[in-house]
């Protein structure tokens, strides 16, 4: 690997090698990132410092100017999947990543492009995730960039030129694996973990050089086969909490988007997710806590060594991931001293506030409604569970607080250490959840054990208008463990959050909007109409004297119709750049389905093949918001031909829509698009 080019040399080199007339991004190194506060312009890693405080210190764009803020410059994007990264900005040059791990940097100032690079994911692993082909981000070191690509790469890009210097395969890739989350680097190892939970892995977090890409350490989350042998003491021990055969199914608890650095104690931190599948009593019949299954692990970043760890939620079964943003910081605890701590909000609804250096839990609440648990007991760790949310152990349908979207996801959260509150991204909502008794695993699928909302517990969901999903940007004050204002979002969910020193707090929601708020009491004074769902955290960044406002756009649409403006927006004050007008609003009606046809038994066949092959991307609680066709409209099921072509023979590969020969039988395949028919008759039915 070359030294990074400095300005300087790069002016030399110009006429002699054509180099680059945009500023030259000078190496980022681990003094750079320890004194991240003396280079307020710049955002150097996801969550800008290494305690991912996502809180920048400029305070150009303030409470008193903000209502001036305008488009700066826009780049439209290639694709209308969802776009969930935070970009980075390096001496002058802003560098994101987009839907299928694609990368694109960009004079910050201006908004030139300067490069473009495409990991060529092959369409067809689209169907191996959960939740969509997004990337959230990539890390800087030394002269490289670092992206972990949706088909489980590690790639090495030189920062001045976007070429890959190295790459490496960082999963078994028969498995469902699948990365979507920022790689980190600490001191000159990229750490970078892998999603696929949902599908049924096993979870763990790697280490690699990041001069070449040699893999250096690899910790996993739950133990394997215990005849195979254990990795290390933990794993054996972790064993110890776990039923059955649960590395069948991996057992999960994938390191899928958290991590947060503490230099000073030279500690790791991990968030750890949800279980394989997610129904305890298929993965672990029995019970048991399942460590480390939804927790908190702090490493030795130097040989990926166990220090501690937190259990957010021993023996998991509601996908209730501990994989949420983690922040690192000072709190003024109840003593008055100065105390490093880790915070995370979890999926399961409660603000953990935990010492940096043991693990030992400090405080927690519930920063939303929650069910599952009253209280977590200070003395012990452990939440106090309420028996009707374990469906797992009772055999009934539960109807639980927070639901699997989680009172909080991953849309990152931030803390001003002017205010010492942080902004959280929260979410009201639930689920109904049962056992499915039928459940037998299946490769490369949805995993999750559960079934069915039976029809009266269904009704009472929908009756109950308090426990629909609503979002909220929430103002938390982290040594009181008290909510101190709330701002509702339009739409079912916000995007992750960004303060400033300016006394603002800048958040976007699903259904398109961006705005900032002041950072005192929520007040809103400055919104903008993005044309599109907004989920990714914002940014901020200056050049030249200049404060910019970065944030990624796109989430599908408000409409399935109006179709999805994927965008990069860069605001700053006086800002004279336009977005084009929308396009019109969408025809009122759907278009005729074909005629219904099938037999009860053929429409019980085909929603049973739906559930399990086609629900977690298509129209699915939080799966349709346009990022998917919604089937029920779509032209493909008019005919048994065009429906089996696109199915079960992969004519839309190249577009992420996997083939499903060879996993759904034919005859399934033409059941599900009488179910199809039929739904899409009921929807037409519903608009007379
Ligand atoms: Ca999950």
């Amino acid at each position: 690997m070359g030294k990074p080019l400095h300005a300087a040399t790069c002016a030399v080199l110009v006429a002699i090698a054509g180099c680059a007339r945009s500023p030259a991004p000078q190496g980022v190194d681990a003094d750079r990132l320890l004194n991240a506060d003396s280079e307020p312009g710049q955002w150097l890693s996801t969550g800008r410092t290494w305690d991912e405080q996502r809180h920048s210190p400029l305070s150009q764009i303030n409470t008193g100017n903000v209502a001036q803020l305008a488009l700066a410059w826009h780049a439209d994007l290639d694709t209308n999947r969802g776009q969930e990264a935070s970009p980075l900005v390096i001496d002058g040059v802003l560098y994101v990543s987009t839907a299928w791990s694609k990368v694109l940097a960009f004079e910050a100032a201006t908004g030139k492009p300067l490069w473009r690079y495409d990991p060529e994911v092959p369409g067809e692993w689209g169907g191996r995730g959960c939740c969509d082909v997004v990337n959230r981000g990539v890390a800087a070191w030394g002269g490289n960039l670092y992206l972990g690509s949706y088909d489980g790469r590690l790639i090495a890009l030189d920062a001045r030129t976007g070429k890959p210097v190295w790459e490496t395969n960082t999963i078994d890739r028969d498995q469902p694996y699948s990365i979507t989350g920022a790689p980190r680097v600490v001191n000159g190892k990229v750490l970078i973990g892998n999603g696929g939970a949902e599908l049924g892995v096993r979870g763990y977090i790697s280490a690699y050089d990041a001069v070449d890409g040699k893999l250096l350490w690899r910790w996993y989350t739950v133990p394997g086969n215990p005849a195979d042998g254990f990795e290390n003491p933990q794993m054996e021990m972790a064993a110890q909490t776990w039923k059955g055969e649960w590395w069948t199914l991996g057992g999960g608890g994938t390191v899928w988007d958290s991590m947060a650095y503490d230099p000073t104690l030279n500690l790791l931190y991990v968030g750890v997710g949800n279980g394989s599948p997610w129904n305890q009593a298929y993965r672990s019949p029995g019970g048991g806590d399942n460590l480390f299954l939804s927790s908190i692990v702090a490493l030795n970043p130097d040989d990926g060594s166990y220090v501690w760890h937190y259990q957010t939620s021993p023996g998991e079964t509601w996908d209730y991931t501990a994989t949420q943003h983690i922040i690192v910081a000072d709190l003024p605890l109840q003593d008055g001293q100065p105390r490093r701590v880790v915070m995370q909000a979890p999926k399961n609804g409660f603000f953990y506030v935990l010492d940096a250096a043991t693990g030992k839990l400090l405080s927690a609440k519930n920063f939303t409604r929650v069910s599952w648990a009253t209280h977590v007991d200070l003395e012990t760790g452990r939440p106090a569970e309420t028996l009707d949310a374990r469906y797992d152990r009772t055999g009934k349908p539960a109807i639980v607080e927070p639901s699997a979207q989680g009172a909080h996801s991953w849309h990152p959260m931030s803390y001003s250490p002017a205010t010492r509150l942080v902004y959280l991204p929260m979410v009201e909502t639930s689920m109904a959840m049962t056992t499915d008794p039928d459940y037998k695993p299946r490769h490369m699928a949805g995993n999750t054990g559960t079934g069915r909302t039976p029809p009266d517990i269904y009704e009472q969901l929908q009756s109950d208008a308090p426990r629909q999903s609503s979002a909220y940007l929430v103002a938390w004050d982290p040594v009181a463990q008290r909510e101190v204002w709330r701002s509702a979002r339009r739409g079912r969910v916000g995007s992750g959050v960004l303060s400033t020193a300016g006394g603002l707090v800048f958040q976007g929601s699903a259904d398109g909007e961006f705005a900032a708020y002041r950072d005192t009491d929520g007040k809103k004074l400055w919104s903008a109409d993005p044309q599109t769902g907004v989920v990714a955290a914002p940014v901020s960044y200056e050049v030249d004297g200049q404060q910019y406002i970065a944030q990624l756009a796109g989430y599908g649409t408000r409409d399935y119709y109006t179709g999805n403006h994927s965008r990069l927006l860069v605001y700053r004050l006086g800002g004279t750049d336009q977005l084009p007008a929308p396009e019109a609003p969408p025809p009122a009606r759907t278009p005729d389905p074909p005629p219904a046809f099938g037999t009860p038994q053929m429409l019980a066949l085909g929603e049973s093949t739906y559930n399990t092959w086609c629900a977690m991307c298509h129209e699915t609680s939080y799966g349709n918001r346009g990022l998917f066709p919604d089937l029920r409209v779509s032209p493909m099921i008019n005919t048994a031909e065009s429906f089996r072509s696109v199915v079960l023979e992969g004519a839309l590969q190249s577009r992420g829509m996997a083939s499903f020969g060879g996993r759904v039988a034919p005859d399934e395949a033409e059941a599900v698009r009488a179910w199809l028919t039929q739904r899409a008759h009921e929807a037409r039915a519903a608009q007379r």
